[in-house]
């Protein structure tokens, strides 16, 4: 099977498999709580992040208050998260910008998204798909593993395979396609040892076990074959 065919196929599979999917961070109408909860998403289980910042927008709803409440206030309440003095001064910072150099508005656009710290492409990607309406893939450490186990990317670099999957996605697809990747990856797919026997996707993968007796696309994939007991690669 062709990748564009095999691509096809797998993404019909994955709707079968998560019919609904969305970003599993909270979001409300306010773009600084999504950026604030995707820079404290850093190292940090999104369940986490939205409990703390449950807590964190009900003290300091907006990014005045963070500016007045200053990064020693803001860090006490963020610990859970981890990393919680780097982040502090992240979202602080990330406040003091936008009152200064973006005049109150938060920017649309992934390259000034990026100037605030914190925000990689990763961030910059999730906040205008999700907010913005303009289509991007979310590369994040699942979106990594599972697509290069799938044979749709390759490498580790990140903007390599945020390129790679939108030549063979509809650009309708590029966003819920990340979160899906979330899906199987926490399901099935996990960093220590893919469950193959249990996938929906196995007779698409190339990663899959007994995968060098199917036809794929004709080659094997980079990734590693996993074998029973056998120790997935880390994300
Ligand atoms: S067959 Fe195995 S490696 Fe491939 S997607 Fe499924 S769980 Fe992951």
């Amino acid at each position: 099977m062709r990748k564009q065919e095999r691509a096809d196929a797998i993404l019909r599979k994955l709707h079968e498999l998560y019919p609904e999917t969305a970003c599993t961070l909270d979001i409300d109408e306010n773009v600084f709580h999504l950026l604030v909860r995707a820079v404290l998403s850093a190292q940090c289980t999104d369940v986490r992040v939205n409990q703390v910042t449950a807590v964190l927008f009900k003290k300091f709803p907006d990014y005045e208050d963070f500016l007045k409440a200053g990064e020693a206030k803001i860090g006490e309440i963020i610990k859970p998260c981890g990393f919680w003095k780097v982040k502090a001064h992240y979202l602080y910072e990330m406040a003091r910008m936008i009152r200064d150099d973006f005049n109150g508005e938060i920017p649309k656009t992934q390259d000034e998204l990026q100037k605030f710290p914190g925000v990689g492409r990763k961030v910059a990607n999730l906040i205008v798909s999700e907010l913005f309406g303009i289509p991007a893939v979310v590369v994040d450490t699942h979106c990594m593993r599972v697509s290069g186990r799938l044979g749709l990317s390759s490498g580790k670099n990140p903007a390599v395979i945020e390129k790679e999957l939108m030549k063979i996605l509809p650009e309708e697809e590029w966003a819920p396609f990340g979160h899906r990747m979330v899906d199987h990856g926490r399901a099935v797919c996990m960093a220590r040892g893919p469950k193959c026997s249990e996938c929906g996707l196995s007779d698409l993968c190339p990663s899959a076990e007994g995968a060098d007796a199917k036809k794929t696309d004709g080659k094997k994939s980079g990734t590693k074959k996993y074998g029973k007991g056998s120790k997935g690669k880390k994300a």
